[in-house]
């Protein structure tokens, strides 16, 4: 698998999948979830729906993955995954981890071969850039997929340097 880096916005990404930083409800949010939905269209929240009064009656749990649509997004389908929020005093690492290998594994079931994944639990849930960025990119590297490319798409010009300097350090 290549892991590669990119800066902009994850609705625009020309892939297989794109990976959503959910929360349990799986009705929509903020920062990517909210992008997501919007540019997406409703297809994706009536798949959400279906999900919530199926198999995930109580929410999809955190480090959990699953997929719908892409409705009108540039991609096949949306894999969605609920990242912990942060905090100082319990280490939710695995959980992070669990999120991005959860994502890879639903992927490969699909047969994506190209996948874009935001930094997952670093805006509204506060995780901090660099440790998110270690934790995503070993995951990614150490995870075995059939998936062709791993892209990571960073929001900012800081955002992208930390994933930058990640990747050389890891990778
Ligand atoms: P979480 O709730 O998991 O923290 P957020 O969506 O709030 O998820 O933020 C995750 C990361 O995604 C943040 O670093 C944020 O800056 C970034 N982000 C927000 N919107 C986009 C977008 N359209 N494309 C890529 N990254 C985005």
């Amino acid at each position: 698998m290549k892991l590669t880096l990119v800066q902009g916005d994850i609705t625009e990404q020309p892939v297989d999948a794109i990976v959503n930083a959910a929360n349990s409800s799986l009705l929509g949010g903020g920062g990517v979830d909210g992008a997501i939905h919007r540019k997406g269209g409703p297809e994706i929240l009536a798949e959400c729906r279906a999900l919530r009064a199926s198999r995930y009656g109580g929410g999809l749990p955190v480090g959990e993955a699953v997929a719908t649509t892409a409705g009108l997004l540039p991609a096949r389908w949306v894999i969605h995954t609920v990242g912990p929020v942060f905090s100082r005093s319990e280490d939710r690492s695995h959980l992070l981890a669990s999120c991005y290998r959860e994502s890879l594994k639903v992927a490969d079931a699909l047969g994506a071969a190209t996948v874009a994944f935001p930094a997952v639990s670093t805006g509204v849930y506060r995780w901090p850039m660099d440790d998110a960025a270690r934790i995503s990119v070993t995951t990614v590297l150490r995870s075995e997929s059939n998936v062709r490319e791993a892209r990571f798409v960073l929001f900012d010009s800081a955002a992208y340097e930390i994933f930058d300097r990640v990747l050389r350090e890891f990778g």
